[in-house]
């Protein structure tokens, strides 16, 4: 009771107190429908012995790890929240596995457990590594299995965009992707045989830094790339020697990562590596930078094609680093090469990159027109009943004093001054080319101040009319970043400013890609804006107003607007297009 009478340190009212009540019992209800509905599964495992008494290596990654998401890889991002709905729900209709080959191993896989099984095949023989599905585990883990090896991007749902919106949400209840992580290794091959579990990935470090080792049964947490590491420690597992629980990898040359041999989750191909850019929150900006040659990528496209991954992935933090020049500026006839070489592919039948930065855009507006058709024409998405394509970049704040702070290069070739034009001139020439892009901010990086939010909102204001769908995120600081001390921003500590962010993202978010979901969000939000307004404060009063769409309303029926985003879009084009003609 205590809990409820008193929280953040002051008293609270009865009604406060009531829905807390209320809403914890929903809570507790649900998640107890949902873990009794879990046991009435049976779990997939016989006695019976795999064949051949098992492989010795085997690699795997949990079951959302393992599912392309029906090749929308966007949608990936919903598995870091708590969904209140049962696994085997989850796995049918969200994220499911059925891509298996005949021999029951598995048809796709991540593109970083590619890498590795590549490289553990070329050492100890095909016969020697398989990479399954969480699902047929109990068809190769067996008494000859010596190491199983699993990658992870987000094992326990604090990622970026996991952290944020659980908290935003109030969502209850362990993450999807934690559900999976840990019914991975609840395998009871796992306890039956006793293989040494060693996991790695882009998200391994999260284990070691929620102290949940021990308790999720891992021998080894790998940090870091692989290619340069994981043979020789996968050779003392096999062999049986001791090995440290945490190992920090070493950071491999160009010519030492392979070519995949079997296809990738999403047709992934790696492009570039690493950044340099040099933003303080980021973890690729400390991987030495390069390119792969053409050739290499080409052959991972056609081996993906081959095997009907349909789409093509092109994995890299800035498609403008490819064989970029000095001082960052972008090197057009490579990329266009690029991108037209994959195109020409049989068998690519859509193409997704996935991050660019925006400077390199202004630079050379030249390139987004030449590669935009093939990005177009070859793309998953569709807009108004157009193709369009998207891409992921970072817009992070509006401010230059954070930019000079923490992004000092990621403007180059211009100055920090001119952070503002460069995002609203690059916005606006992917949007002249059908590329509407998903736009990420960063709130709360360290000495983050009042006049820092106020310029994002002035930036959100220019930007008001172009065609992005925003990810406001929380700062998180990630273990191979320059911030990897400090401490990740929690929404309790956000103020008016910060949460305003927040909706009037959201609020362009819907205008522009649901409207019709207008009606439905303003009866949602004022129906629940009581219990947001009990848990987040007063202070989220204004931003869930202006998110619900009631002011707006409000105001343009007293001046007798009737907003459409579409015209507000034409009038964005016909401003930029004047601005750059
Ligand atoms: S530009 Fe992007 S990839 Fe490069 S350092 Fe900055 S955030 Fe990281």
């Amino acid at each position: 009771m205590q809990k409820y009478i008193h929280s953040r340190g002051w008293m609270r009212s009865s009604t406060e107190i009531a829905i807390e009540i209320i809403s914890d019992f929903v809570n507790g209800f649900l998640s107890k429908c949902v873990e009794t509905s879990e046991k009435l599964i049976p779990t997939r495992f016989n006695d019976k012995m795999p064949r051949n008494s098992g492989v010795p290596i085997v690699l795997t990654a949990s079951m959302i790890e393992m599912s392309d998401f029906k090749l929308n890889p966007f949608i990936a991002f919903s598995g870091g929240f708590p969904l209140s709905i049962p696994k085997f729900v989850l796995r049918k209709k969200l994220y499911p596995n059925f891509h298996i080959n005949e021999d029951g191993t598995a048809k796709y896989a991540p593109y970083g457990l590619r890498k590795v099984e590549t490289l553990l095949i070329k050492e100890f023989g095909e016969e020697n590594v398989a990479t399954v599905h969480p699902h047929n585990l109990h068809e190769f883990v067996g008494p000859k299995t010596k190491v199983i090896g699993i990658s992870t991007m987000d094992p326990l749902g604090i990622g970026f965009v996991s952290r944020t919106y659980t908290s935003i949400l109030r969502l209850n209840g362990k993450p999807a992707t934690l559900v999976e992580f840990e019914d991975l290794l609840s395998n009871v091959a796992f306890r039956k045989y006793k293989p040494r579990i060693i996991v790695g990935g882009s998200g391994a470090w999260q284990i070691p830094r929620a102290k949940m080792q021990d308790m999720l049964g891992i021998d080894t947490v790998l940090i870091g790339q692989a290619e340069r590491s994981v043979v020789e420690i996968f050779r003392k597992a096999l062999d049986g020697e001791e090995l440290d629980k945490v190992i920090i990898t070493q950071m491999p040359k160009r010519k030492e990562v392979p070519t995949i041999k079997k296809p990738s989750l999403y047709g992934t191909v790696e492009i570039t590596r690493g950044c340099g850019r040099g933003c303080a929150f980021c973890s690729p900006t400390m991987r030495q930078r390069y390119s792969f040659p053409l050739e290499h990528i080409l052959r991972e496209v056609k081996l993906n094609a081959k095997n009907g991954t349909r789409a093509i992935l092109l994995q890299t933090d800035d498609l403008f680093l490819y064989k970029t020049k000095r001082n960052f500026i972008p090197n057009r006839e490579a990329i266009v090469k690029l991108i037209q070489s994959v195109d020409k592919i049989e068998g690519v039948e859509f193409i997704q990159i996935a991050h660019a930065s925006l400077a390199p855009i202004v630079n050379d507006r030249r390139i987004v027109e030449e590669i935009a058709p093939a990005l177009v024409e070859k793309s998953l998405w569709a807009c108004n009943g157009k193709h369009c394509a998207s891409i992921e970049v970072g817009i992070e704040t509006g401010s230059v004093q954070l930019m000079k702070k923490h992004m000092k290069g990621k403007m180059l070739p211009y100055t920090p001054e001119k952070w503002q034009d460069v995002v609203v001139q690059a916005i606006g020439t992917l949007n002249d080319n059908d590329i509407y892009p998903l736009a990420t901010l960063v709130l709360g990086l360290p000495r983050e101040q009042e006049e820092d939010i106020l310029a994002t909102l002035e930036l959100l204001e220019k930007l008001k009319n172009a065609k992005i769908f925003y990810v406001p995120l929380l700062f998180t600081s990630e273990e191979e970043s320059i911030l990897k001390g400090q401490r990740h921003k929690d929404l309790k500590d956000l103020d008016e400013s910060q949460w305003d962010i927040i909706s009037r993202c959201w609020r362009h978010n819907l205008d522009l890609w649901a409207p019709e979901l207008n009606k439905i969000i303003l009866y949602g939000t004022l129906l629940t804006s009581p219990y947001y307004r009990w848990k987040h404060g007063r202070k989220i009063v204004k931003p869930i107003m202006e998110f619900s769409g009631l002011e707006k309303r409000f105001v343009n029926r007293r001046l007798g607007i009737e907003c459409q985003p579409q015209c507000c879009t034409s009038s964005f084009y016909v401003e930029n297009k004047n601005k750059n003609s």
